[in-house]
């Protein structure tokens, strides 16, 4: 993991997280709908000079891949976000793997977005039919918006082929993320749709942000575009580090962190290189208005797209909303007990 040298001065310096951080305040967030099979995001807020900043792995990651996310935390708490490209961040609708009577009402969240992604495969091939419905709706619903779906690595290889050949016939994809597990079946998968001659590109995710060497993906030719995330990568600078020695089409997601982390997505999206020959041209809509999958947020307001795009800069948190979902006892003692354990992961490395 690439740890920028302010953060590695700090933890050869710093005892601990409680030296960095001057409050450590986990929160839980209930949220509109089921979203990667949680409907509550427990996640920890922390504040340091330069602000305010997210520490948000998922509750399941152990300390050496949380770790990533603290180095991510530590950047943006102790530096400032460089400085943006653009001032705005077009941003991509996102509807999970609801039922298709359900999709309007959620779409209706996203009004000006350019792009929509669309969860399908939340049980593999055999969502396929409901997929496929889900995918009409969302069409019906958003006629200007590029299409997007992501399978979360769900498909077999040869289900991933038979997945393809559906979503080809649906009409024009912008991409489709991970329909594969390995860095291996995504090289493959995409040499089959190229010599089949199918408009479907590939998008690495998983095979990005949870692999030992993100730069595989490019090495073998396994995608078209690459999402990036701030958090799993180690923050912004080593996020957009990673971008830079891949070559390839970055779009930056978010990890369903709250208003406080998608700012820090904000700005890494907003100090990417328009890439070349890709997306028109244009920055590609990012996958960062997931506020609008919480029904509460620790930000008032949230932040959420204005017509299809975020502004790029710091958030803070509103006390009153801190204080409203504060963690209980419990999961306060969790959250102490894993920054320190990924401040010692982060400290063997630095
Ligand atoms: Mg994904």
């Amino acid at each position: 993991m690439l740890i920028v040298p302010e953060v590695r001065a700090l933890l050869t310096r710093a005892d601990g997280p409680r030296d960095v951080f001057d409050r450590i305040v986990p929160v839980a967030l209930p949220m509109v709908t089921r979203f990667r099979g949680l409907t509550v995001r427990q996640t920890c807020l922390v504040h340091g000079p330069a602000g305010w900043a997210e520490f948000a792995p998922f509750e399941e990651y152990a300390a050496p891949e949380a770790a990533h996310w603290l180095a991510a935390a530590l950047e943006s708490a102790v530096l400032e976000f460089p400085e943006p490209l653009r001032a705005t961040v077009p941003v991509n609708a996102t509807i999970p793997a609801v039922a298709a009577e359900d999709v309007a009402g959620l779409a209706a969240r996203f009004t000006g977005a350019q792009a929509v992604k669309v969860k399908i495969a939340e049980h593999g091939i055999a969502s396929l039919t409901e997929d496929l419905a889900r995918i009409a709706a969302v069409r019906a619903a958003m006629p200007e918006a590029a299409l997007r779906c992501d399978a979360n690595a769900a498909y077999s290889p040869a289900e991933a082929r038979q997945a393809v050949v559906a979503l080809a016939e649906t009409g024009s994809l912008q991409y489709l993320e991970q329909p594969v597990a390995t860095v291996e079946e995504l090289a493959d998968l995409r040499a089959w749709i190229g010599a089949e001659g199918l408009p479907v590109p590939l998008a690495a995710d998983e095979s990005i942000r949870k692999a030992a060497d993100p730069l595989r993906v490019a090495a073998l030719g396994a995608a078209d575009v690459i999402i990036v995330k701030a958090q799993p990568l180690g923050g912004i600078r080593a996020a957009a580090e990673v971008v830079a020695q891949a070559g390839l089409p970055a779009v930056v997601s978010s990890a369903l962190e709250s208003s406080v982390g998608l700012a820090a997505g904000a700005a890494l999206a907003a100090w990417l290189p328009v890439p070349e020959a890709a997306f028109d041209g244009h920055a590609p809509a990012a996958g960062l208005g997931t506020a609008a999958l919480f029904a509460s947020d620790v930000c008032a307001p949230p932040l959420l797209p204005v017509g299809g795009a975020l502004p790029v800069g710091r958030t803070a948190p509103d006390e009153a909303l801190l204080r409203a979902h504060a963690a209980g006892p419990e999961r306060v003692r969790f959250w102490t007990e894993r920054l320190e354990a990924c401040w010692e992961v982060l400290r063997r490395e630095a």
